[in-house]
């Protein structure tokens, strides 16, 4: 991670961090780094999109960059417009799922994945230097307007077919799906309701789709006696979900379910997922012909485990889910129209969900100052077979050691000055039993770096 760039590129408040002038020199840096060629633009609802966009573009005019300006888009949208323009590169003006003080730059390949750190790096050094491409007066890059829902809609329809109407409520937070996610389930032929969905750039919910969030959904789709309820963060690639009874659907089971799905609908293969994510997912795929690959957190992780294991599908505990089938670029709004299909196929939300065995999933936060996080990484790893009996260890992020009922999970946070635990275990006191143990262990660990 680089001064400016972090685990989701460029996230910062408005005009403390992220001013014009710094949008601008991205622009720049990215027109340097490309040389050559054109880049797909978009933002979400926030009110700071507009300056940062045309800031950000100017920039890459400035180096003879030609600009796709498809203005208000989610993040998935952006992603399906760099390939349907053959762009070179994509950016997405959004803070995601962070208050609305804050905003972000995320640039994305042109096969539709975000840039790598290693490629955020390159970024980060011309940046830093200061010593930008500039055109001459005759090259200036050319800036032209597009609208890419339409054919959104049209090449979603050729992959998602429904037998029947359901009745949906989409709520989008007002952020950047309210353009497309209603639609894309209307053209489907489903009967739709829409929840905040006035991309103005004020948030009436957190932005995050969880149970507390999503209260205002769970109720309306059990009044409205609906089959299922959508729900997209601020920019959309993400998604979560409430069953037809009313009820969020956790994540975890939420990924296991869309897992098998995509495997009977595309056949037997790998699924990746993030090695925070629990057992659930490999007992439920596994009869219906599923492997599970676990990579480090994070969509270019997941997207790169994708194309180097061939994989059916790749998703994270977290409603971020990529459809390769579809594009490399996290999806909520087509995930939205999958979710729709799966239940058109198999049955009921409600029904489904109780197909997917549940665990206890504890949780911990440590306090862990930045600096110490390296070298208390290195303690647990050396001390941990001293306190727990596992049969594995992934340590390609964080240190995640498994047994065959239980896994527990150590990785420093890349955005707080904490240490999380995270555990699973098939009984509760075995579970507290091993968070007393794994606190314990982190503790030390701290107090002796
Ligand atoms: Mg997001």
């Amino acid at each position: 991670m680089g001064k400016y760039f972090g685990t989701s590129g460029i996230r910062e408040i408005v005009n403390e961090r992220l001013t014009p002038d710094l949008a601008l020199k991205v622009g720049k840096t990215l027109g340097t780094y490309l040389g050559e060629g054109k880049v797909v633009v978009g933002r979400d609802t926030r009110t700071s999109g507009e300056m940062l966009k045309n800031a950000l573009i100017s920039g890459l005019l400035s180096t003879g960059i030609d600009v796709i300006d498809i203005d208000l888009s989610p993040t998935p949208l952006t992603g399906f417009a760099i390939k349907l323009y053959e762009a070179d590169a994509g950016v997405t003006i959004t803070a995601s799922h962070n208050p609305p003080e804050y905003n972000g730059i995320k640039v994305w390949q042109p096969n539709g994945m975000a840039y790598t750190s290693g490629m955020e790096n390159e970024l980060e050094r011309i940046l830093e230097e200061g010593k930008f491409q500039q055109a001459s007066w005759d090259n200036i890059g050319e800036l032209t307007r597009a609208d890419p829902k339409k054919e959104y809609i049209k090449k979603a329809l050729e992959m998602i077919e429904l037998s029947k109407g359901y009745k949906v409520v989409v709520d989008c937070g007002n952020g950047a799906g309210s353009i497309l996610s209603p639609y894309l389930q209307r053209e489907l032929g489903n009967k739709v309701i829409s929840l905040n969905s006035h991309p103005s750039g004020f948030f009436v919910r957190e932005l995050e789709p969880n149970a507390k969030s999503l209260e205002t959904l769970a109720k309306a789709v059990k009044s409205l006696e609906a089959d299922v309820g959508i729900a997209h963060d601020g920019d959309a690639d993400r998604i979560g979900v409430v069953d037809n009874q009313g009820n969020f659907v956790e994540y975890e089971v939420m990924l296991s379910l869309i897992s098998g799905y995509m495997l009977r609908k595309f056949g037997k293969g790998k699924i990746i997922t993030t090695v925070d994510a629990g057992f659930a997912l490999d007992n439920y795929v596994k009869p219906l012909g599923g492997e599970v690959v676990r990579v480090k957190v994070g969509d270019v992780a997941v997207a790169e485990g994708i194309i180097r294991e061939n994989a059916v599908f790749g998703g994270e505990p977290s409603g971020t889910w990529i459809i390769p089938q579809w594009n490399l670029t996290p999806d909520g709004i087509f995930a939205g129209a999958l979710v729709l299909e799966m239940i058109d196929k198999l049955g009921p939300l409600s029904e489904l969900a109780k197909e997917v065995p549940r665990y206890v999933t504890l949780r911990a936060k440590i306090p862990c100052p930045n600096e110490k996080k390296v070298k208390a990484m290195e303690f647990i790893k050396r001390e941990v077979l001293e306190s727990f009996e596992y049969k594995r260890i992934i340590d390609i992020d964080g240190i995640r050691i498994e047994n065959d009922e239980w896994w527990i999970l150590f990785r420093p946070s890349g955005t707080e000055p904490i240490m999380r635990i995270t555990l699973e275990a098939h009984t509760k006191e075995k579970a507290e039993g091993l968070m007393k143990k794994a606190e314990k262990l982190v503790k030390n660990a701290i107090k002796s770096v």
